[in-house]
This record gives C-alpha cells, structure tokens and sequence, in this order.
C-alpha cells in the first residue's frame, strides 16, 4: 500500500480571499491519484499563519509522515503552507524527507522552473553537506541523551513516596497507607474503601478529606508499587500547555509515546506482588458481576418471589437519585411497573433493593453449601424449624370426604337424566346438576389453596446429587464464571421468598425437592 500525507493551511486572511482548505485538499488528492497513492491522510490547519512554527497539524502531518512506513509522499500546494520563513522551510523539508522514504511534492509550485525551486535545490544540497556533520554531532548527542535517561528529568509524583532532587524515597505516612489499601483491596470494593479512608481521617494525595474511588483504584492498579518500576517519558505533551488558549474542540490531548521512546526508572516496591494479585482477583470478580448485569442477565432472574403480594420479583437497571451512577436493583412486579391498571389493585408496598446485596447473600448461601458440608445440615436443621408440619390435613380430610360425596351424587343426577323423558324433571334435574357442579368447582379451589399453602410451608432438601456433580465438576466457587454461578444457583434453588419486615430483608431459600416426612 501507498499513502500520501496531505497537508493543507489558510490563514485568517487567505480565508477571506477564498484560498480555501478544500481546493488545497481536493488539488492534493488529484496528485496523489497521479502518483499511484491509495490512501491518503489529510491533515487541516485553518486560521493559522505560516509564520506560527509549532503548528499542532503541521507536526501531526510530519509525524504520521515519518511513523507510518507506508507514507511515500507529502503533499501541499507550495513550499508557503509549510512556512514562509527560508530556514524553516528547510527544516521542515529536512525532516520530511530525511528518511529518503517520503518524498515532498507541491501541486502548485515547480522546483526546478522558478527561481525560487532553483535556489530551494541549492540550499538543499548545501544542506545535504551540512547534515553529514550533523550525523557526527547526533550520534555523541544520541549518547549523551542515554547516558541522562535514566535521571529524573521531572518527577511524576506518584502517591507515596517524596523526591528530593532527583532521589526518590518512601514516605513513610503514604505508604502506610498505600499498603492498608492493597490490604483492604483484596475483600472489598472502592467505595468500601474510601469510607474507611474517611472514617480514619486520612486525606487524600489531592489533600481533600474525602477520596473518590477512581484515586484508590488508580492506586490498586499502579502496577509500580509492586514491580518498583515507572516509567517516564511515557507521554507526548507536545503543545498541550497551550490548550487554555485553544477552543474546546481544538485542544490537544497528551499523547502516548512509542513503547521504546519510554524511560524505565526505579522506585522503592511499597507492595509485594501477592498482594497485587490478590488485588487483582478480587477485581475481576466483581467486574464479571457488573459486566453480567450491564448485559441485561441477572444471577437470581426467575427465582425470587413477593413474600407481601406473591408476585415476582424482578431484575431493574436504574439511576440513582442524582442520576450520577446506574444501579441494580430487584423489585416486585406489583411494586415497578405495578398492578395492571383499571382492575382496583393495589400497588405492592414493599421497595427497591440493590442486586448486589441480595446476590452476595444468596451465593454466600450457595457457596457454603458446596465447601462444607455441615453448612447443609444447618440448612436442613434451619428448614425444619421454620417449616412446621402442616396443621391442615384434618380439613383437607374433610374437604375431600365432601367431594367424593358430591361427584357420586353428579354422577346418580347424570344417569336419572340419561333415562328420564319428561321436559319438566329435566329442567329441575340440570338446575341440580348446575349447582353440583359449582359446589364442586368451589371445593376444587379451597383444595389447591390448601395444597400451594402447604408446599409454601414445606420444609426443603438440598440435591445432594447436585452438589456432588458441582464439587467434582466446577471450579472452586470463589473461580467461577458468572455463567457457572448463575448454573449452579438455578441447579440447587427453586424459589427464593423475598420478606422485608422494616429494615430488615429475610430470604426464604426453597430448594429442589421437598423434604421426606420423618419417621
Ligand atoms: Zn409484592
């Protein structure tokens, strides 16, 4: 592949004379088409005057000329757009074509015709003299420069330590601290974090007295800590300073360097690297749950239950209050989106509650079930105690008794009819039929109520089979997938009854099957 870097510039006043970017561009373009480019790069500066050396395009445009290998050309209408200053002129053509690999052409301007081109040639050779002596020069400089590269040429005041010309030590009160981050990093999130911070009075690099999470997680993922290695260099800043005077959308942003244009340089490790892992672990953990949520799946979806109104429960992305942060939420049918409207239904009364804290309690659960197997006795032992024998059997007895009664005297009417003729015993024999039939249908429905409020109160077993197969065939809990959790859960529970009494938030775990009666 071929390309072309095509750079064009007006300045104010040019811009009123109608020399426009666009002629300069499409001229540009037509050239390189000349040439056999396929791609071309076109690079813009408006408003700017040829006498302004650092131009953020200009350099953009000899830079990209020069990184990228398959640039062969540097177009721009005339030896003008690059500067209009003779030195600087050739400076610029230095630089682009120092390589030998690009090749600096002009659409409207003829080196070899004008009296100009002619003298721009006898410069350039001139220089091609010049720059021999300069290899010389660059080649002790070039030693000189690495010889200084590894010296603190500025200091990035990094949290933790001081520096004191060119000497960097631990400090002592920071990276204490830097240390009972990492420590607390390790089981808890940032926001966890900053509250401890806060709560013992430790301000923050910035000197304020609360810590936002995005400086403790900067801190935990400053691998420099642990390796005692940082890098400077690292950035282009190129131009940046000038930014206060440039529009919004013209401002330059600090660039990335090239990998080896970066200095490694050493500093005191406050962490060992176990604890940077550690770290790293329990990152990853959470940025699974938050990624598993940000794609819409929720780990308990399908299983919880109202305890207030018996409806389901669902899963509920939302802003908090000052619409600043997404959070996850669980909620009841009835309470979000609520009762289907025109039908007198109440609103379930019961609130939001955040995901995380009812997906950690269920899976801590989960977990101590399949490490430890006194975890389900307890279980079991727990479920029996809440779940009392059911006290209905004597009216379910009853019920059923009445029942039977009723269909065998269905089934006496239905033969009467088959055998009686007469229009009027059977008009009275279907009115009976009718009112059986509605008889029956009530006590079919006191039935099932009874038998949904016994199974309600049903104690339940853990799937033993279950739990072998995820021992010998999952990893161990604190590894597993959001995937894996997600089986697992939906393995071992089927109904989840969600209770808020006040403050407090009671999970009535049910599992597979329903416990055997003793005995
Ligand atoms: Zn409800």
């Amino acid at each position: 592949m071929r390309k072309a870097v095509i750079y064009t510039r007006v300045s104010t006043d040019e811009q009123t004379r109608g020399f426009s970017l666009e002629s300069q561009r499409e001229r540009g373009i037509n050239k390189a088409d000349e040439l056999g480019v396929t791609d071309t790069i076109v690079f813009e500066e408006a408003g700017v005057s040829g006498e302004v050396i650092n131009r953020p395009a200009l350099m953009d445009a000899i830079a990209a000329s020069q990184r990228d290998e398959s640039v062969k050309y540097f177009i721009c209408s005339d030896p003008d757009r690059l500067s209009r200053d003779l030195t600087y002129l050739l400076l610029f053509t230095e630089q682009i074509e120092k390589g030998k690999r690009v090749e600096l052409v002009f659409t409207d301007f003829n080196r070899e015709d004008t009296a100009e081109g002619k003298l721009f040639y006898s410069i350039r050779g001139a220089i091609a003299e010049f720059e021999k002596a300069m290899i010389r020069r660059r080649t002790i400089g070039g030693k000189i420069k690495k010889a200084q590269q590894h010296k603190w040429t500025h200091w990035p005041d990094i949290y933790g330590y001081n520096y004191n010309e060119g000497v960097v030590t631990e400090n002592e009160e920071e990276a204490r601290t830097v240390r009972m981050i990492y420590e607390w990093g390790s089981n808890m999130g940032t926001a966890s974090i900053c509250g401890r911070l806060h709560a013992l009075g430790i301000s923050s690099p910035r000197g304020s007295r609360t810590w936002s999470r995005t400086t403790v997680k900067r801190i935990l993922e400053n691998k420099s800590y642990h390796t005692g290695k940082t890098f400077i260099r690292k950035y282009d800043t190129g131009g940046t300073h000038l930014n206060k005077y440039r529009a919004d959308e013209d401002k330059l942003e600090r660039k990335l360097r090239p990998r080896d244009e970066w200095v490694e340089m050493e500093i005191p490790p406050l962490v060992t690297e176990e604890a940077f892992q550690a770290v790293q672990r329990r990152s990853l953990v959470a940025r699974r749950r938050a990624t598993s949520n940000i794609n819409g799946r929720f780990l308990l979806s399908g299983l919880l239950r109202c305890g207030h109104c018996g409806k389901t429960w669902h899963g509920h992305s939302g802003w908090n209050h000052n619409k600043t942060k997404r959070r996850i939420y669980y909620v009841c049918t009835y309470k979000s989106p609520g009762p289907p409207k025109g039908q007198g239904l109440e609103r379930c009364p019961t609130s939001f509650e955040p995901a995380p804290l009812i997906e950690e309690a269920v899976w801590n659960t989960v977990k101590g079930w399949i490490l430890d197997d006194e975890q389900i006795s307890a279980f079991h032992n727990a479920q029996l105690t809440r779940h009392k024998p059911s006290s209905h059997s004597a009216e379910r007895e009853k019920l059923v008794e009445r029942f039977n009664q009723i269909n065998r005297e269905e089934d006496a009417l239905i033969e009467r009819l088959a055998r009686e003729s007469n229009p009027r015993v059977r008009g009275k024999l279907n009115e009976r039929l009718d009112k059986i039939s509605a008889e029956l249908d009530q006590i079919q429905t006191l039935l099932d109520e009874l038998d949904s409020a016994e199974s309600e109160t049903a104690a339940s077993e853990i799937d033993s089979e279950a739990i072998s197969w995820i021992r010998e065939n999952l990893p161990d809990p604190e590894q597993m997938s959001f995937e894996q959790k997600y089986e697992v859960i939906h393995r071992l529970i089927t109904e989840i009854v969600i209770q808020q009494q006040g403050d407090e938030l009671q999970l009535d775990i049910r599992t597979l099957r329903p416990m055997p009666p003793k005995g």
